[in-house]
C-alpha cells in the first residue's frame, strides 16, 4: 500500500465508504475522498507533500484523523 500524498510506504486504515484511509510514516494518518483521488488521476495532478503535511499537522489540532477532500488538496503547480 502506498501513501496517496507522497507515494511512500503506508498502511490502509479503516474509513467510511467513499473514502480511503492511510497511515504513512511521513504524512501520518488521514482520510482522503475517492472523488479527489479520481480527480487527481484524471488530471495527472500530484500533491505538494510538504505543504500537505503542514496542513495535516494543523488539522490534527481539531480532528485526530484529518479528512482531505477536493477543496483541501494542495497541489504542485
Ligand atoms: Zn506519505
Amino acid at each position: 500500500m502506498s501513501c496517496l500524498i507522497c507515494a511512500g510506504h503506508a498502511e490502509a486504515i479503516d474509513c467510511p465508504a467513499g473514502w480511503e484511509g492511510r497511515r504513512c510514516l511521513k504524512c501520518g494518518c488521514y482520510h482522503m475522498s475517492q472523488k479527489l483521488i479520481l480527480t487527481m488521476m484524471d488530471e495527472g495532478q500530484i500533491f505538494d507533500a510538504c505543504k500537505m503535511r503542514q496542513w495535516l499537522d494543523m488539522r490534527r489540532g481539531v480532528m485526530p484523523i484529518p479528512t482531505i477532500d477536493v477543496h483541501e488538496a494542495i497541489l504542485v503547480v
